[in-house]
């Protein structure tokens, strides 16, 4: 007999009856994407505004990256680090000069990435700056976002990460984010290792910063010899129209975290770097990861970083987020729904004119997807904008039009 085909609603019946509910999807079941665009399981096409959470900056199923996948699928996946194998250290050698750091470590999810920059800040701080055992630091931000494990989250102000997973990890210090005066402070406590920061704080909303306050983070730890942090997870790799959102206040950090679009969707992979002097604190045996660094990993972070050079894909960001905030103040001027439109280059959010308990942002959500675009509300009332970087012009002005119209008719 033949089996009946299965629609949306019955693939999201099965994952509410056997799935976790961690997650609140918006109703729509994915089924294929290529570059800007997605299509549902019933072939309808939708734009991306997602990426993933700025995972997908080169684009859906981008061939490039099919290749080198494939290509490495059929000769080696994983040695685990037991041995060498003759891609890490090629992979190495390119996050180095790409990003100018001296040494990578990789690991796969961007949380595993913040667990080991949390450990490295530690260790270095214990063996090179002198802090007593066990009383090290790390200043934090109040909004920020890192990751969900139980260390992590020891650092996090947001009730839905926090409560009923206690107890927590001692050791951080929650200032307020953007707040200079906060930061002079705390950093003069001589116990601290490292100021961890995102330089946009995306989840939170994408709060971008004032100018200079980044640059005052990297004066203030060069001062009090503290590593700045600097979670570019969901910023990095080309996402704000520069390939580092530090640069964007020629901030060099001292220790940078990535992952999310090292892997241009693929496959997780994520890499802090750091000089010699912070890296070489950890030894043999001290820090790991089964999967940390496999060759299909590096086979793909180097493809991941070699497309966006080659298609300019963080000019494209910074030219079409000019585009895409100038359209939408516009749109503020023509009604009271939009407060506010803020971000750099390609990762952009709109504040709705609402208690942020609402659920008027989600019904716009949905509104926009029934109108051909995916987007999802951050926190509350505000809707966070993220293309794929590989968007032309003409798209993004196509987007622009479906936003506009969405709203206006809200
Ligand atoms: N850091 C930042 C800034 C993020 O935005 C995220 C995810 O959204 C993470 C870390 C966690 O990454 P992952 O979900 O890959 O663990």
């Amino acid at each position: 007999m033949k089996e009946k085909t299965m629609t949306s609603a019955d693939f999201m019946q099965m994952e509410d009856q056997y799935g976790a509910h961690n997650y609140h999807p918006l109703p729509v079941v994915l089924s294929k994407g290529e570059g800007v665009y997605l299509w549902d399981v019933e072939g309808i096409r939708y734009f991306d505004f997602l990426s993933a959470y700025s995972a997908i900056n080169q684009g859906h199923c981008h061939p490039r990256l099919v290749a080198a996948m494939t290509q490495q699928a059929q000769r080696l996946t994983l040695t685990s680090r037991a041995f060498y194998n003759d891609m890490l250290g090629k992979c190495e050698k390119y996050l180095c000069e790409f990003f100018g750091y001296d040494k990578a470590l990789m690991m796969n999810s961007g949380a595993e990435a913040n667990e080991t920059a949390i450990k490295l800040a530690r260790k270095w701080g214990y063996t090179v700056k002198g802090i007593p055992e066990n009383k090290a630091v790390i200043v934090c931000v109040a909004k920020n976002f890192h990751g969900r494990t139980t260390t992590i989250i020891s650092a996090s102000t947001s009730k839905d990460s926090t409560e009923g997973f206690g107890p927590f990890m001692p050791g951080f210090h929650i200032i307020p984010y953007d707040d200079v005066e906060a930061m002079e402070e705390a950093l003069q406590n001589p116990n601290v290792c490292g100021f961890w920061v995102e330089p946009i704080q995306g989840e939170a909303g994408v709060y971008v910063p004032m100018e200079g306050y980044l640059k005052k983070a990297e004066e203030l730890c060069e001062k009090h010899n503290v590593i700045l942090m600097m979670d570019e997870v969901q910023t990095g790799v080309g996402r704000t129209g520069k390939i580092l959102a530090s640069h964007h206040e020629d901030v060099h950090p001292k220790m940078v975290i990535l992952g999310k679009a090292l892997s241009g969707g693929f496959y997780p992979v994520s890499a802090v770097l750091t000089n010699d002097e912070v890296m070489l604190t950890i030894k043999p045996g001290e820090h790991g990861s089964t999967f940390g660094g496999n060759p299909m990993a590096c086979a793909i972070a180097v493809e991941a970083l070699e497309i966006m050079k080659d298609e300019k894909l963080t000019d494209n960001a910074e030219k079409l987020g000019h585009i895409f905030r100038e359209r939408m103040n516009h749109l503020i001027e023509k009604t009271d729904l939009v407060t506010l439109v803020r971000g750099k280059g390609l990762l952009n959010a709109i504040v709705i004119n609402d208690v942020p308990e609402s659920t008027t942002a989600w019904d716009i959500c949905v509104k926009l997807k029934d109108n051909g675009l995916l987007a999802k509300p951050t926190h509350g009332n505000i809707i966070r904008f993220a293309p794929p970087l590989v968007m032309t012009e003409e798209q993004l002005h196509e987007c622009c039009d479906i936003i506009e119209k969405t709203i206006l008719n809200f």
